[in-house]
């Protein structure tokens, strides 16, 4: 499945996705088109690790959620925000990790 043109997409997103542990195993990109009730995605599910892809997913409301088709686990498209917090949060552990060696 080819990505979209982002000008005519209405909502796009690319996240990294966690496992159970909070390791970043995953990775999706979701998107809709102008004009259109359906979201596509393209994912690497963070746990069975299958790729898989979608041409039609209908969300009711936020945060959006499905389940993966291989694995039937439950992936969570969180807020934007969290997804940046906790990265730094990972960061700065890191470093301070670093730090303490
Ligand atoms: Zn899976």
């Amino acid at each position: 499945m080819e990505l979209p043109d982002f000008n005519k997409a209405a909502y796009f997103t690319k996240r990294t996705l966690d496992d159970r542990a909070g390791e970043t195993t995953g990775e999706i990109v979701l998107w809709r088109m102008k004009g259109e009730e359906e979201f596509k995605y393209i994912m690497d599910c963070p746990f069975c690790k299958e790729h898989s892809e979608c041409e039609s997913i209908v969300f009711e409301k936020k945060p959006y959620k499905f389940r993966c088709p291989a694995c039937d686990k439950i992936i969570r498209i969180g807020k934007l925000k969290e997804s940046i917090k906790k990265r730094r949060l990972a960061d700065k552990k890191k470093a301070e990790a670093a730090k303490t060696e």
